[in-house]
């Protein structure tokens, strides 16, 4: 999920996503999909669109009556409107992680009650009744539910998965425990849009004490990149617009975290580990955080951004499997976040950027994230220790 930032000034990205415009996806248990580099999982193979079998993409959405939305229906919830439920279906890094995950390992839905938080257009709990769930209650918000239930019903398991039409914090479950917790809640930056507030209520709510979150592992990461040309566009185009001078705006710009894709060639440093959250015991609290960091210069270059990115995994699977929205794995729709830096560092190899992150949800609306960045470099040819405020909104 997360899918709301709107990206037209974004780069070539998810070109592989663009591609798949006409593809649906065969039933192939067996393909791998994750895009984990060798240290999370060691038998990744690239996905092979090619591979990708095609079907008619257009039976299944079938305009079921209920389109009296209006434009402030999806302005105030895009969720309900199909065209963000296309993304992410095409994000096949993402679908294709959790349909394998799901069907690669059989055992631990077979005969197991299944709660899918935020189900969408149904996706999780078709794989999950497919792959021998005894029941899946889909909780759904958005009117895209609606869909849901005819997608279910068309498709012959309104026997196993019953679609229910609420936010999770509101809906009255006819079960008392579930086995597992299955949700698709990642935003941009990981932590956009606070959903994983709504799977930690409902681990705590209705999950089995042997129960499992799936996913059940989620870390953030940071990188330092060279982005003179995007920086001179995005934030440096302000100083003269047509001639007149509209540095007001370049303000907001830095403090706005561009959500876009970064080219793994412009990565200067070391990629570090800032925070791994368990998402079967951590407390919603845990989404506010501070956290150091040292980024390494591989080789001599300039700074001009910071780069945050996640992966997520899931740790109960027979075998590791996971995927990264990393710059140095296949793109996803979460592509990466980039943190403009007020200076541009002159940074000789070896040398190391030194700081801190601080993570929290907004006071004010606590689907926003306010980000604080502290940092100092040493070195040879500059000297700078600056700390700069950031919001996702
Ligand atoms: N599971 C689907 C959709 C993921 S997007 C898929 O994988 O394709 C996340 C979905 O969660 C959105 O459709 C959003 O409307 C829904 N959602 C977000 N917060 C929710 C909440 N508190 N209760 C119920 N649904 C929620």
């Amino acid at each position: 999920m997360g899918r709301r930032k709107n990206n037209q000034n974004s780069m070539s990205l998810n070109n592989a996503q663009h591609q798949a415009t006409k593809i649906c996806f065969n039933d192939d248990e067996e393909e791998e999909n994750s895009n984990l580099d060798d240290s999370i999982v060691a038998t990744e193979k690239a996905i092979a669109m090619d591979d990708v079998t095609m079907s008619d993409p257009n039976g299944s959405f079938v305009d079921g009556g209920d389109d009296d939305n209006t434009s402030a229906d999806y302005y105030f919830d895009s969720y309900s409107h199909f065209g963000i439920h296309e993304e992410m279906l095409k994000d096949v890094v993402r679908t294709k992680t959790y349909q394998n995950v799901i069907f690669q390992n059989k055992f631990l839905f077979k005969d197991k009650i299944v709660l899918d938080v935020g189900a969408g257009t149904g996706i999780l709990s078709l794989f999950c009744a497919k792959a021998g769930a005894a029941h899946v209650y889909a909780v759904e918000c958005s009117h895209i539910a609606n869909m849901a239930k005819e997608i279910v019903e068309s498709n012959g398991y309104s026997n196993v998965i019953t679609v229910l039409k609420g936010k999770i914090e509101d809906i009255e479950l006819p079960v008392a425990k579930v086995d597992i917790i299955i949700s698709e809640w990642m935003g941009y930056f990981l932590l956009f849009e606070n959903m994983l507030n709504s799977v930690l209520y409902t681990r705590d709510k209705w999950l089995a004490n042997d129960g499992i979150v799936l996913p059940d592992k989620a870390s953030l990461y940071l990188t330092a990149i060279e982005d003179a040309e995007y920086k001179e566009d995005k934030i440096e185009f302000w100083n003269n617009v047509y001639g007149f001078d509209m540095t007001c705006i370049k303000k907001q710009a830095m403090g706005e975290p561009l959500v876009d894709t970064v080219d793994q060639n412009q990565i200067v440093t070391n990629c570090q580990l800032l925070k791994t959250m368990d998402i079967s015991k951590m407390a919603s609290g845990d989404t506010s955080f501070t956290v150091p960091f040292k980024l390494v210069a591989e080789r001599d270059d300039y700074i001009h951004a910071l780069v945050a990115y996640f992966d997520v995994s899931f740790t109960k699977c027979h075998k590791l499997m996971g995927f990264s929205t990393g710059p140095r794995s296949r793109a996803t729709h979460w592509k990466q976040t980039v943190l403009y830096l007020e200076d541009v560092l002159t940074i000789c190899q070896g040398e190391a950027l030194t700081g801190s992150m601080t993570v929290a949800p907004n006071k004010k609306n606590p689907r926003d994230i306010d980000i604080t960045i502290k940092y100092s470099l040493n070195g040879q040819r500059c000297v700078a220790s600056r700390t700069q405020h950031y919001k996702m909104r």
